[in-house]
């Protein structure tokens, strides 16, 4: 196989990037915008010795599973990889990859999955979005997405996965820009004002935040904006974000409220929370809802336990479980999280939640060899590369009755349920919630119990 050829292939699988893989003669080509079951002519774009890459050129035969997706860009943005794939067969792909990565990197033979949860309208559920600003080839002002794997922006106000508002909220503020002459930052050169533009949408409460991020100690005009955006039904919070560094990090630190409060309000089920523009937040409120309350389903709280919820960002979880538990610990690494957290606490009336500063892997060890800390259950919901060794041989060590765990990511999620279970812990339940649909992401929630009433080996054992 060389670069430039052209092959037929069928697609058979997928990757977890979302590009399709089919074989020509046993060698395996990756191919973006392909559904399983697709027959295509691809051109090869890169030949490597074990696998290679191939752009799509014709569809001979389309998939039973294709489908027209709703976004004229899907293919060239970076943010769906699956539109051109049904929902049902984008769940069950996603249900798969959960399973075989189990199986492959777990060595879990009798995986107790349950059916993936996944969205009754799959569209427009996103509460959260930031649009880089820029100017295309004629000059003129636009917003949109990045496409894949660059910083060309591809011009679209209408994001299907956004709400609806924010096409009139992105053309307010492209009408200022154009009648007050405010330039958009440019990357290469480091000049220009605005650089994206953050909206959020209280899905309970209906209220709108926009907060757009410059390259300036002050926004010029910014009467203008206003006048153009305080009408707009919802309308909450309006602020800037000061951002003058060379960066690829979207928002700056600093932020100033130009209008109405420095926050809006939702609820995830019956708990408050008042988000600010730096602050985390689940982007998916309904399926969040799901998670939420499947895993305190898994956690099986009666009244009485004791629950350390790590890598808890603004306590989200540990707020949903604190009803119901007699005492709930979160740990977060971010302190401005933290800060969130007990405030959300303080504005829910909860107080048997109590949050610290610091890394997950540092502060269970420290306050378990200190002070003997105590769980019946323990959750964690970490990043990507899931949860440190050092952590996980404390929670063993803890003997908590059960292990709650959220992933992001169903490969680190594989090995560290292979190290607890190899601790004295049973896989119990297994379930898949598709909270980013379109795309390749997917979250998981799995149960575990504790089987051996044998004593632990010692943290120094587990991890010398
Ligand atoms: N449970 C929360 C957030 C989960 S996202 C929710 O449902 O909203 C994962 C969180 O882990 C992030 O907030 C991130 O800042 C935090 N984090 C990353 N590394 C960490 C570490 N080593 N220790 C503690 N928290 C960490």
């Amino acid at each position: 196989m060389q670069k430039n050829d052209v092959v037929r292939v069928t697609i058979e699988d997928m990757s977890h990037k979302g590009e399709g893989i089919g074989k020509v003669e046993g060698y395996p080509l990756f191919i973006k915008d392909t559904v399983i079951g697709d027959e295509v002519e691809v051109i090869v774009t890169k030949a490597g010795k074990s696998y290679g890459y191939g752009r799509i050129k014709t569809v001979l035969k389309p998939s039973a599973h294709r489908v027209t997706p709703r976004c004229a860009y899907a293919g060239p943005c970076g943010g769906c990889q699956l539109q051109a794939m049904a929902y049902e067969r984008q769940l069950q792909f996603k249900e798969d990859m959960v399973r075989n990565n189990l199986k492959r990197i777990g060595g879990f033979e009798d995986i107790p999955m349950e059916s993936i949860i996944g969205m009754e309208e799959p569209f427009r559920y996103r509460n959260k979005a930031q649009f880089p600003v820029g100017k295309d080839r004629d000059g003129k002002i636009v917003t949109g997405f990045y496409a894949g794997r660059s910083h060309r922006i591809i011009s679209n106000t209408d994001c299907c996965l956004g709400v609806p508002v924010n096409e009139e909220i992105l053309n307010h503020v492209l009408s200022y820009m154009e009648e007050n002459h405010i330039e958009p930052y440019d990357e290469t050169t480091g000049r220009g004002v605005v650089r994206h533009i953050l909206i959020r949408y209280g899905f309970a409460t209906k209220e709108i935040m926009v907060c757009l991020v410059i390259n300036a100690k002050s926004l010029p005009a910014s009467e203008k904006l206003l006048e153009k955006l305080t009408p707009v039904k919802g309308m909450t919070s309006i602020s800037i974000s000061i951002n003058r560094k060379n960066t690829n990090v979207i928002m700056g630190e600093t932020i100033k409220t130009l209008w109405g409060q420095p926050y809006i309000t939702d609820y995830i089920g019956s708990i408050q929370y008042q988000i600010s523009p730096l602050s985390f937040y689940q982007v998916n409120p309904v399926q969040t809802k799901k998670l939420y309350e499947l895993a305190l389903s898994y956690a099986g709280l009666t009244g009485k336990e004791t629950v350390w919820d790590l890598y808890c960002g603004i306590g989200t979880i540990s707020l949903f479980m604190a009803a119901g538990a007699k005492k709930v610990y979160g740990v977060e690494i971010v302190p401005a999280a933290i800060a969130d957290a007990r405030r959300n606490a303080r504005l829910n009336g909860i107080e048997n939640a109590e949050f610290f500063v610091g890394k997950a892997e540092e502060v269970l060890p420290g306050k378990y060899r200190e002070d003997g800390v105590y769980a019946d259950v323990i959750v964690v919901d970490p990043p990507r590369k899931g949860c440190d060794e050092k952590l996980l041989a404390t929670m063993v060590q803890m003997q908590p009755e059960r292990i709650v765990y959220v992933s992001c990511d169903s490969a680190t999620l594989a090995r560290d349920l292979k190290y607890l279970c190899g601790e004295g812990y049973r896989l119990e339940r297994v379930c898949p919630v598709d909270q980013f649909p379109m795309t390749c992401h997917v979250e998981t929630v799995v149960l575990m119990s504790r089987v051996s009433n044998e004593p632990c080996r010692t943290v120094d054992e587990l991890h010398p």
